[in-house]
């Protein structure tokens, strides 16, 4: 699961900078990186660019909503990478998380033809057991 998820939505996802995101997930937290100093939050960036002082490191992985709204959605219907074929089709969306950035994801549990821009909506935790990871997609909100 999580490596078709990875192929197919966020191909840097695994990049080590960001192990702190994918650790919090298997707790079920949806933390991003905020910058202390003037407090925007960023994805998948690590480093708020507003600050030009040499060493700046003031970032941390703060815990946040895990709510947004859709900001766009594609429905995908066929795959290059035989292997996922069977999980065909689903809905890859951009959310437009309450803290600003913009994560792109999967979304479960609403039909494509019920979406619109706009939609509030929230992180679903998939927690894969084969791979011990827990994948960050999301749902509507009721
Ligand atoms: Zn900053």
């Amino acid at each position: 699961m999580s490596s078709r998820w990875q192929e197919t939505v966020v191909p840097d996802m695994l990049d080590n900078d960001i192990v702190p995101f994918w650790d919090a997930l298997k707790k079920h937290e949806f933390r991003l990186n905020r910058c202390t100093r003037c407090g925007t939050h960023y994805w998948p960036m690590t480093l708020c660019p507003k600050h030009e002082d040499n060493g700046f490191d003031e970032m941390e992985w703060s815990l946040t909503s895990g709510r947004g709204k859709i900001f766009a959605w594609e429905v995908v219907h066929r795959v290059k990478n035989p292997a996922i074929k069977w999980d065909l089709p689903y809905t890859l969306v951009l959310v437009e998380l309450d803290e600003g950035p913009i994560f792109p994801t999967r979304l479960v549990g609403n039909r494509p033809d019920n979406l619109r821009v706009g939609m509030p909506v929230e992180v679903a935790y998939e927690d894969v057991v084969e791979t011990g990871m827990t994948l960050p997609l999301f749902k509507t909100v009721e």
